[in-house]
């Protein structure tokens, strides 16, 4: 199953929703998730999912408020692979007496019977607020593999929904961002943090534990790598100064010879000569009496320092 997936069958599964909530939850459903298609040239009002669990679940709410329900058809496609969608048509209830469903929804048919208009919903109550947003996640919401990515993204048909939605989202500090895909406006979240953060709001509190425990084994192996890669290109300068100390060493030695150099010089040379694999204190340590590791680095400069000079 996806993350997705998961994380929508446990949002049609809260079972703690105040009464004020229940219809909030819908408006954010049929705001987000409603279409409009034309049949022998009549307007049909469909909510369409694949998620058999989403499909029950905005039947049953739409019964218990409205003591109606939508008519459900299920249909088999083979377009990718088979596999089933399920329409709920609204049609019969917009043109029964209960057509204040709708209204209730703030959705509008046009009058040309051609297209769906929105009115602003007013939304007092906080507890509303995430049930709004909740709904409209489980409508057409859809969440990558937070193994792989973290990007989570909300489709509109409208781009006054959109911007609703990430009005009612900045209450509760969450920022989307939105982009135009297709005539359809899509709000997404990129980050971590603010997926988690989305996540309690709309209470997909497994999910959300979920994605926690991934991005702290993420941490984790990031820091690691930090760690290694850092020792690694430590390590490796300090093999390339020890490499080239003793190359200049031998260079001096071949040249004016290491008699040439000042008794600590010289001292330190021979040291390092025999020793090309030890650190600085390590180095230090093997004088009497000890020098400490800047004071090795110290007398290593000037025998660079006095190569240099003699290759020049
Ligand atoms: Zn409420």
């Amino acid at each position: 199953m996806t993350f997705s997936l998961e994380i929508k069958k446990e949002l049609s599964r809260i079972e703690e929703i105040n009464d004020c909530c229940k219809k909030y939850e819908l408006v954010g459903l049929m705001r987000a998730g409603m279409s409009l298609r034309k049949l022998n040239g009549r307007p049909r009002l469909l909510f369409i999912t694949e998620n058999a669990s989403l499909s029950r679940h905005v039947f049953s709410r739409v019964k218990e408020i409205y003591k109606d329900s939508p008519d459900v058809f299920m249909l088999k496609t083979r377009r990718f692979r088979s596999h089933t969608v399920y329409q709920l048509e609204f049609t019969r209830l917009m043109e029964d007496a209960v057509h204040d469903i709708l209204d209730d929804m703030g959705i509008i048919l046009t009058e040309d019977g051609t297209g769906l208009k929105y009115k602003p919903v007013s939304i007092k109550k906080r507890c509303c607020r995430r049930a709004y947003l909740r709904g409209g996640f489980l409508a057409t919401g859809s969440i990558s593999d937070p193994d792989r990515s973290y990007h989570l993204e909300i489709t509109f048909p409208d781009d006054f929904l959109a911007e609703e939605y990430i009005k009612y989202s900045k209450g509760f500090g969450i920022e989307p961002r939105k982009i135009m895909r297709k005539g359809h406006t899509v709000v997404y979240l990129k980050e971590g943090q603010e997926i988690v953060d989305f996540l309690n709001v709309i209470g997909a509190h497994v999910a959300l534990m979920k994605l926690e425990n991934i991005r702290i084994v993420k941490d984790m192996r990031n820091q690691v790598n930090r760690i290694v890669n850092c020792e690694t290109a430590n390590l490796e300068k300090t093999v390339n100064a020890a490499l080239r100390q003793v190359d200049n060493i031998k260079y001096i030695a071949e040249t004016k010879g290491l008699d040439s150099l000042p008794p600590t010089l010289r001292e330190i040379a021979r040291l390092r000569l025999e020793n090309p694999d030890v650190s600085l204190s390590e180095l230090g340590q093997m004088l009497n009496p000890a020098l400490s590791k800047s004071g090795v680095n110290h007398r290593l400069k000037r025998i660079d320092d006095i190569a240099r000079k003699l290759r020049t």
